[in-house]
């Protein structure tokens, strides 16, 4: 919305000083600013001098539409305002005409703009000529109301800045980044920044299930983190799952404190209310005078942003996993094989360390979609793949390198370490149980080659081309076994 009047309302004063204008996209809110802004437009001139005030303090800004025209006052944080903005809106349209009104009556004239001008002191000084000194004391009087009641909104207006500030840099932070890992570090820092320093120590904590995960912490340890969640579990999960926010003092910890004692918030990290929170901001210890209501609102709308910028790393990351994994049997795909198998050559020849790779393909596969079908034939795939993915070591990449051929690169393993993985793989594969839908038992078998990178075989394509020319000397030999050396003799048989 642009600040466009309502249509049907009554036109404001051409005369008046300006329109404000607000933008936001929440078509109540804009109905409410418009309302607003139809009021202000009303009273304009009488607070003209509050509106340079505004201005002054970066609240608002003032732009000039064109010769005659009033200027326009716009506020790029409209929403956050909106409430401040109304409490001003209705001061200045009912009790400011009611004080100018009443001081007609007293048969004094100070027209409202003069009653209003930004330093304090120079309104204190203003007496209406003519009028009876007593007269004119009840009006200062009421006028030095008006001021306070002024500055108390200016004060509320700067605090609110300041907030909006807090959560501008936080949220520019937390908007930037889009990886999981350095995330919670970015949410820690923008709390103990946010809460002025108040938060002495705090942590994030992702759900993981009905398990929460320790991810960053400020002035606390991963050790310390974990007995506080394993501790106040029931009151994650009930942060987390209700998306509330709980403020627990010793009182009603009690019987879960185990002598603890001071106030912890536990915020939930929500990004779509009322889905589940992907997490929490647990803050364990705050200075002495606390945190106040404040605080705890500006630290909630920070642990939506993070929930928000929580949502999108997790999407961001769960497209790359998709990305690379391949759809049938859940291992890693071709693309990635290419990828990782480039970094971990070149990784190896810098640090002069091992690295291998085995291609694994499965026997007369053909055999099995030509009898059972190419369902069956997809699930006995994806058997294999798990059999395989969970015959190797955690730091072993397992891939599918095409139709039902496997390859797996093996960082740090000479020829002998793959050689014997390989053969464990070819075992496991040999040992599993395949049952097919109709009920038929198959055994099923694999032949691998295996390659190990060193002088002559320096590149990605050399490693798997030998691996892959092993393999057929595997086939060619009669099938279910590795071969691991050029001596043309398999290395083992079954
Ligand atoms: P060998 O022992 O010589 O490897 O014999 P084989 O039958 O396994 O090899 P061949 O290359 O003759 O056949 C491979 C078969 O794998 C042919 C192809 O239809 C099948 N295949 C490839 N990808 C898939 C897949 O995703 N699903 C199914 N069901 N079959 C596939
Ligand atoms: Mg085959
Ligand atoms: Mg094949």
């Amino acid at each position: 919305m642009n600040g466009t009047r309502p249509a049907g309302g009554p036109a404001p004063d051409r005369s008046a000083a300006a329109v404000v204008h607000y933008f936001s996209s929440d078509p109540l809110r804009t109905a409410q600013a418009d309302r607003i802004a139809r009021d202000l437009g009303l009273a304009l001139s009488s607070i003209q001098p509050v509106l340079d005030h505004l201005v002054a303090l970066g609240v608002l800004d003032r732009k000039t539409t064109g010769e005659g025209n009033p200027p326009v006052y716009a506020s790029h944080v409209a929403d956050q305002f909106l409430d401040v903005i109304e409490r001003l809106a209705s001061y200045f349209t009912r009790e400011l005409e009611d004080l100018a009104g009443g001081a007609a009556v007293r048969s004094t004239t100070i027209p409202p703009a003069q009653l209003l001008t930004p330093d304090a002191p120079g309104v204190r000084s203003v007496r209406p000529v003519g009028a009876p000194v007593g007269e004119a004391q009840a009006h200062l009087h009421t006028l030095h109301a008006r001021i306070a009641s002024l500055e108390a909104a200016n004060a509320l207006l700067q605090r609110k800045n300041l907030e909006l500030s807090f959560l501008y840099e936080a949220s520019l932070l937390l908007a930037s980044s889009i990886d999981l890992s350095t995330l919670g570090q970015t949410v820690v820092n923008a709390i103990v920044h946010t809460s002025r320093f108040k938060v002495r120590r705090c942590f994030v904590a992702l759900a993981d299930g009905d398990a929460f995960l320790f991810h960053a912490g400020h002035g606390v340890e991963p050790l310390e983190a974990e007995q506080f969640m394993f501790r106040y579990r029931a009151r994650l999960r009930q942060c987390v799952q209700r998306g509330e926010v709980i403020v627990a003092d010793a009182e009603t910890l009690q019987g879960e404190a185990n002598g603890d004692r001071g106030t912890r918030i536990i915020i939930p990290m929500v990004s779509q209310p009322p889905e589940p929170a992907y997490g929490c901001i647990v803050i364990t210890d705050a200075e002495e005078s606390g945190l106040t209501g404040d605080d705890v609102r500006t630290l909630t709308q920070l642990a939506e942003l993070a929930g928000r910028s929580l949502a999108n790393a997790t999407l961001y990351s769960r497209s790359i996993t998709l990305g690379m994994t391949d759809a049938l049997t859940g291992v890693l795909n071709r693309r990635y094989l290419d990828r990782r198998l480039a970094d971990e050559v070149k990784r190896a020849r810098r640090m002069g360390t091992n690295v291998s790779a085995i291609i694994a393909d499965l026997d007369h596969f053909k055999t099995v979609n030509d009898r059972y079908g190419h369902l069956e034939g997809d699930r006995l795939l994806q058997a294999v793949a798990k059999v395989i993915a969970s015959s190797v070591r955690d730091i072993d990449v397992v891939t599918r390198f095409g139709g039902e051929e496997f390859a797996l690169i093996l960082p740090g393993a000479n020829e002998r370490d793959a050689y014997q993985v390989a053969e464990r793989v070819r075992r496991a594969v040999q040992e599993m149980s395949f049952v097919t839908a109709a009920g038929v038992q198959l055994g099923v078998t694999i032949s691998c080659g295996v390659a190990h990178l060193k002088d002559n075989i320096h590149t990605p394509g050399q490693l798997i081309g030998l691996a892959d020319r092993r393999l057929l000397a595997a086939k060619r030999t009669g099938r279910n076994r590795t071969i691991a050396s050029d001596s043309g003799v398999p290395v083992t048989a079954p």
